[in-house]
């Protein structure tokens, strides 16, 4: 007897259980790539002169000035300094150190010496009082 449609019979073969695999994720490089140094943000102060919008951080200070940059568009504009917006940690503004924070530059010996003369001796007062600062919690804490 013919069938219009031959029936196949698929065989199911009890399927071995595979063994899990485990998720190799490769380590991203992240060598190769510097992220910028942002000194802080500053939210609801400037309107960027290319999208108009009012989210910027902070990424350089110079003489009483800022170098924002729009977290938009990333159009960088200067813009003067506003007091209290920017946040208590504190970096170098320039030198060999520069963007580097003071627990950083303090974590080697020669930068140790530095923070200890800059505490004296640097012509920025604002780098002047934020090592002080910074020596003064190095011996409350022993
Ligand atoms: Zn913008």
């Amino acid at each position: 007897m013919n069938y219009l449609f031959e029936i196949h019979e698929k065989r199911t073969e009890p399927k071995r259980p595979e063994p899990e695999k485990e998720e190799t994720i490769a380590p991203k490089d992240e060598s190769s790539w510097t992220a910028p140094i942002v000194l802080g943000s500053a939210d609801d102060l400037f309107d960027c002169g290319g999208c108009g919008g009012r989210c910027h951080d902070v990424i350089d200070e110079y003489d009483g000035q800022w170098k924002v940059e729009c977290c938009f568009c990333g159009l960088v504009e200067t813009h003067k300094r506003i007091e209290g917006v920017l946040p208590e940690t504190f970096v170098f503004p320039g030198g060999r150190f520069a963007g580097q924070r003071i627990e950083e530059v303090a974590s080697t010996e020669k930068g140790l010496q530095f923070v200890r003369w800059s505490a004296s001796e640097h012509k920025n007062v604002d780098v002047r009082e934020s090592c002080k600062k910074f020596l003064d919690t190095l011996t409350a804490t022993p």
